[in-house]
């Protein structure tokens, strides 16, 4: 590094200045000296800058609402581009993000995703309702740009990135780019957005950053591994053991795949990503029905494949989406189906879908001669889904499990398959192997202090990361306390992982466990009846510093144990509904109460 510095005879500095100086040069960080030079290019030049100019010595600051990793994946990905273009990005979680410092922020970047009924995400609720609130400053000295995550299977998709973008432009922010809807094949308008903003930024850097870049780190927080979204791990499955009992009318799987060599580590929330194929039987149906036979070569994303082969591993050919009928409807040109994407038959549309899948609209309106090309260009790529990881890694080293239930049932006299969970249980050869990738989720985690007592409340698959939770305990020699809601429809058959919570409640790891089996009796009962009938310990566990996690159905369940905890909160506490409201705010904000819902 000296040999690079020049000659104290080339320098403005006296002898004892030029000592400090090659010192201080000698012992930085690239990453400090990219500082170091914005910093004073900042000093020399501040006050000359014009509006919306940065110096390399401001942040970015990134910005992440989101109920899974893939934001907070994608914010990874927009520092480390940003890195190397010698630009400074910080990223902020929004459930630990101080709302009034919005006012400060200069460049704002937000990277948020919608889920349910067009709700933010958990971490992102505070931060959404104080930004649409009468205490919403001015930001008149802020430039952002939104990047949404949303699926356009749902009607109200991307709202919250969208309400996101809206609201900062009307507190006065300026717009540094136009948002972008992402639908879960995300990745190419992911990027598209992240070049274009940060060309735009580099732009207005005033110092050549070709001095300072510096190389990406990594994009995957999974460290040295290899493998991630983009180059999932083929993984072998070892184990698929079928929970149910015989009789049940559920068949949820238990599956160990391996992740020797992979060099991907997770921990008790996280998720695991596996692409499927979809069903041959469906390729070959759809393929009949539009007049093909599979073998028309096609443009698959830059390579040649067959259509049949495209359908097969790389397109969603079951769910129809609003975007996917419009270009489907440009090509064939039917009245009908024409009046339903009419903005003003909503709901007809939504009530034609119900039940319905891709096989349905080419059924009712047919396409006559469509060219492949055309077809495969109305379709979504294939997304890779998301189950909660079922198993510790200390106990399961090189191991990944997983609970699925395999979806099945009748709709409009077809008999339906979900698309992921039959791949696994129906489809894998003894020799298959099946792509996946580790999904951090930091919104899902276990207390970092081992003794903080802990409930879990997970009804049917929403089981599977408490056994994950529960092993790493074990594991760890956690003292906490471990309280576990459990349901499912019938005791006799659907006790999903029964041997072991029972050997832990023998062993004293596993403190309480409720379980309510719902078709049991003539009376549906669910585990928010044991959170009732238990409402005064479970209010002490939280008093106590407990922390409490759901997971499993977000439609109905989840709302319906929202519900509960906030009138037992109400009850127990002796509170009125806002001061209810408000302590289970407080909880969300602690992150003592933590959902993972689908
Ligand atoms: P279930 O839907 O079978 O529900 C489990 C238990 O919860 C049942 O006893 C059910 O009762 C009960 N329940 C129903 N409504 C409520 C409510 N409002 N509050 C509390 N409890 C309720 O759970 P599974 O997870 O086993 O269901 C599988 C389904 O989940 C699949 O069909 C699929 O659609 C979906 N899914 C599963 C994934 C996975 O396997 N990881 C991933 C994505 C989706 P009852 O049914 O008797 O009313």
């Amino acid at each position: 590094m000296h040999d690079s510095l020049p000659e104290q005879s080339q320098t403005p500095f006296d002898e004892q200045r030029y000592r400090l100086f090659q010192q201080l040069v000698s012992s930085l960080t690239p990453e400090q000296k990219a500082w170091m030079a914005g910093y004073l290019t900042a000093q020399l030049t501040s006050t000359s800058h014009s509006a919306g100019a940065m110096t390399q010595a401001e942040e970015i600051t990134i910005l992440v609402g989101s109920q899974t990793g893939n934001s907070e994946a994608l914010a990874e990905q927009t520092q480390a581009l940003a890195r190397e273009r010698g630009l400074r990005a910080v990223i902020k979680d929004m459930g630990d993000y101080k709302a009034p410092q919005l006012k400060t922020e200069k460049f704002l970047l937000v990277i948020v995703s919608t889920y349910g009924e067009g709700e933010p995400p958990d971490n992102a609720r505070e931060l959404y309702e104080f930004l649409f609130s009468k205490r919403a400053p001015s930001l008149k000295n802020t430039q952002f740009a939104v990047l949404a995550l949303g699926d356009s299977s749902y009607e109200f998709f991307c709202k919250t990135g969208a309400d996101f973008d809206r609201r900062l432009e009307e507190l006065g922010a300026a717009r540094l780019h136009e948002r972008v809807d992402c639908d879960v094949d995300y990745e190419t308008a992911a990027e598209g957005w992240i070049n274009a903003v940060l060309e735009d930024l580099s732009q207005r850097t005033q110092s050549a950053p070709s001095a300072t870049a510096q190389p990406a780190s990594p994009l995957s927080s999974a460290g040295t591994s290899p493998y991630s979204r983009k180059h999932p791990f083929p993984a072998v499955l070892l184990e698929d053991i079928v929970l149910n009992g015989r009789g049940s009318q559920k068949e949820t799987h238990h599956y160990e795949l391996s992740l020797e060599g992979s060099g991907l580590h997770y921990e008790p929330g996280d998720a695991l990503g596996v692409y499927p194929c979809n069903a041959p039987e469906m390729v070959d149906e759809l393929l009949k029905k539009l007049h093909f036979n599979g073998e028309e070569k096609i443009d698959n994303d830059g390579k040649d494949s067959t259509l049949s082969e495209a359908l097969l591993r790389n397109y969603e050919i079951t769910t129809p989406t609003r975007p996917m009928l419009q270009k489907y409807a440009a090509l064939i040109n039917n009245a009908e189906l024409a009046r339903l994407l009419d903005e003003a038959h909503k709901q007809a549309l939504a009530d034609y879908l119900y039940g319905r899948e891709i096989i349905d609209v080419v059924t009712d309106f047919p396409g006559g001669e469509l060219n492949p090309q055309d077809f495969i260009g109305c379709l979504r790529k294939l997304p890779p889904r998301l189950y909660s990881i079922a198993s510790s890694l200390k106990q399961h080293p090189d191991e990944v499990h997983l609970t699925v239930a395999a979806v099945r049932y009748q709709s409009h006299g077809r008999r339906r398959h979900g698309v992921c969970s039959t791949f696994l249980a129906d489809r894998l050869g003894p020799d298959s192997t099946i792509p996946v990738y580790v999904d951090h989720n930091k919104n899902f985690k276990l207390p970092t202090d081992p003794d903080t007592p802990i409930i879990m409340i997970g009804p049917g698959t929403g089981i599977a990361p408490f056994r994950a939770f529960v092993e790493e305990r074990e594991a760890i020699g956690a003292s906490g306390k471990n309280w576990l809601f459990f349901g499912d429809q019938h005791f006799m058959t659907d006790y999903l992982y029964q041997s072991e919570w029972l050997r832990y409640l023998k062993s004293g790891l596993l403190t309480r466990m409720n379980v309510a089996f719902s078709r049991d009796q003539a009376e549906k009962v669910y585990v928010q009846q044991r959170m009732r009938e238990n409402g005064r310990d479970l209010y002490a566990w939280l008093q106590e510093g407990a922390y409490l996690y759901v997971c499993g159905d977000e439609k109905h369940m989840a709302r319906d144990v929202h519900e509960t905890l906030l009138g037992l909160v109400e009850r127990e506490g002796g509170m009125s509904r806002e001061a209810a409201e408000q302590y289970v705010k407080t909880l969300q904000k602690e992150k003592r109460y933590q959902r993972d819902v689908y």
